[in-house]
């Protein structure tokens, strides 16, 4: 893919944000859409230009990537009466890194060959972090042809990127994910309560498990910001709540039963009802720690 390729970007929330960030620095031209004009006018200042509606950027870009929230807003960006499909040309490619159902990607895959463009599935693994800086794991399902092509512009965005397979695949392979990352910090979050509650200091607690069995991924990178009780997202408690939510659906198409996932989603909607839905999924903690009567947190010097 030539350097000269009219790029767009649609969703500049805290992963597009960086990520669209990224594009503009490698020097691509980039056209953006989003619902909330501060994010919109923010990219004004970096030279990026504007539109008015997801189908103005298929008709100014040769490839759209975008980052949405969910299934509905990635159905309506592309397919809705001013959608991206309104406006691209044959051959654009249109990459979505948003985490959705593979039905959702499937369905814009077959509306986007009818318009003979090539749809590709590729969330991601990482956080807004990893956004900014081109470190995300890109999970990529649709046309190997348009993967090979979009490579070159993945490769800003990502330090490591996998084709799954065809449509669908990299949001069955992300949810899967999912699935693990979410129960991983429940988990983690019950147990060191409970170590807490039977005598041990946080600190000396979480020091041991970060060289133990019992550690995770996420129990190193979020585990830190708990004890000194920043609850920043990074990834959010209603985040969570929506990924697993559409693992239990996945599951229930194939019936098959999911026991965990059900009780991880049901802690992580509790959380959200008591009003820690914005905040970092390692907030969980909260929960358990207000069973428990104990708080996670650096002994006072
Ligand atoms: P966000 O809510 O911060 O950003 C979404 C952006 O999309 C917002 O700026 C919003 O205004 C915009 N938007 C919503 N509907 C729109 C529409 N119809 N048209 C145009 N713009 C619209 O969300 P986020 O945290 O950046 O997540 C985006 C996607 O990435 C989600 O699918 C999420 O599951 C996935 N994801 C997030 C993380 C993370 O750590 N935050 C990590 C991996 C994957």
């Amino acid at each position: 893919m030539g350097d000269n390729k009219r790029l767009g970007f649609i969703g500049l929330g805290l992963m597009g944000n960086g990520m669209a960030r990224l594009l503009i620095k490698a020097g691509y031209v980039l056209t953006v859409f989003d619902l909330d004009p501060d994010k919109m006018n923010s990219f004004k200042a970096l030279g990026a230009r504007l539109a008015s509606s997801p189908k103005e950027v298929g008709e100014k870009s040769d490839v759209v990537l975008s980052s949405l929230p969910d299934s509905k807003a990635v159905r309506d960006v592309y397919q809705g009466p001013a959608g991206v499909l309104q406006g691209s040309a044959a051959n654009a490619i249109l990459i979505d890194f948003s985490t959705v159902d593979p039905e959702t990607s499937r369905d814009n895959d077959k509306a986007a060959a009818g318009k003979r463009a090539k749809y590709l599935d590729a969330p991601v693994s990482g956080g807004p972090k990893e956004a900014e800086t081109g470190k995300l794991v890109i999970v990529v399902g649709g046309d190997r042809g348009a993967f090979e092509e979009g490579k070159p512009i993945l490769d800003i965005l990502g330090s490591t990127l996998h084709y799954a397979g065809p449509s669908g695949s990299g949001n069955i392979v992300k949810l899967v994910n999912n699935m693990m990352s979410m129960g991983n910090v429940l988990i983690a979050a019950e147990a060191i309560v409970l170590g807490v509650k039977a005598g041990m200091d946080s600190q000396t607690l979480f020091n041991i498990l970060r060289t133990s069995g019992g550690r995770s991924h996420h129990l190193e990178k979020r585990f830190p910001n708990a004890l000194v009780r920043n609850f920043e997202p990074g990834f959010t408690i209603d985040l969570a709540k929506k990924d697993l939510t559409l693992a239990i659906e996945m599951a229930k198409n194939f019936s098959v039963p999911v026991l965990s996932a059900h009780l991880s989603q049901q802690l992580y909607t509790v959380s959200s009802a008591l009003g820690d839905g914005k905040k970092d999924c390692v907030s969980i903690i909260n929960l358990f720690e207000s069973w428990a009567g104990v708080k996670f947190q650096e002994a006072k010097k």
